[in-house]
């Protein structure tokens, strides 16, 4: 009897493991990221051409907003990439709750998911989403990326990176002030591109793709 019971766990393992990768819910899922970097070829883009890709609304914070009333006035030398860690909310959702004045105390320049990004505040205003008033939030851009499960990662990832390479651009930011929000405050952020809570093959991945865009710009002037 009890050996029998054993062989019948065994084998509803085994087709736990065998069918695990067709129910309903993976199809849904995009496909996984490879995170190796790619050797792909410059193509030319002016910045115009680039923000296009990226589709950039703007919807600026009301100026009486509490986060805003506190903000002062900047030069970006940094660009920060966070991720919400709200599996919900897309960034659309995510403008609407700033420009609620809800958040008392967050508030930072973009939020991107698969359709575009969202432009709360100017590049040229501080924000308060790295480290508590500290040389993060004081020196740079943020980017949030949407964790929204329902959106390809891999699409926000790249209009991130095309993103950043723009602000690069457009401010002479150097690419090793391209950091995730942990190089501040030691926080596990942006976590889909941590390993083990730190920098590692992944963020290395990002980095290769804000480079590589960065360079279609260049070759695009
Ligand atoms: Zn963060």
């Amino acid at each position: 009897m009890e050996y029998r019971s054993l062989w019948t766990g065994l084998l509803a393992v085994f087709a736990a493991l065998t069918f695990a990768g067709c129910s309903q819910n993976d199809k849904m899922r995009p496909p996984a990221i490879s995170f190796k970097p790619q050797n792909a070829p410059v193509v030319p883009r002016s910045m115009n051409q680039m923000s296009r890709e990226v589709g950039i609304r703007v919807s600026y914070m009301p100026k009486s907003t509490y986060a805003r009333k506190r903000a002062s006035s900047m030069t970006p030398r940094f660009i920060t990439i966070h991720s919400t860690a709200n599996p919900k909310g897309d960034a659309n959702a995510h403008s609407r709750y700033l420009n609620s004045g809800k958040s008392r105390s967050l508030n930072w320049h973009f939020t991107v998911d698969q359709f575009g990004a969202y432009q709360h505040i100017p590049t040229t205003e501080t924000g308060h989403h790295a480290d508590h008033s500290g040389p993060g939030d004081k020196y740079s851009v943020a980017i949030e990326m949407c964790e929204c499960t329902t959106h390809n990662p891999a699409v926000i990832y790249n209009k991130t990176a095309k993103l950043t390479a723009l602000l690069m651009q457009r401010y002479g930011i150097p690419l090793r002030n391209v950091v995730p929000h942990n190089y501040w405050s030691g926080k596990n952020c942006p976590a889909p591109l941590m390993t083990n809570g730190r920098p590692g093959y992944k963020w290395s991945w990002f980095i290769s793709r804000v480079d590589y865009y960065y360079r279609c710009l260049q070759a695009g002037k």
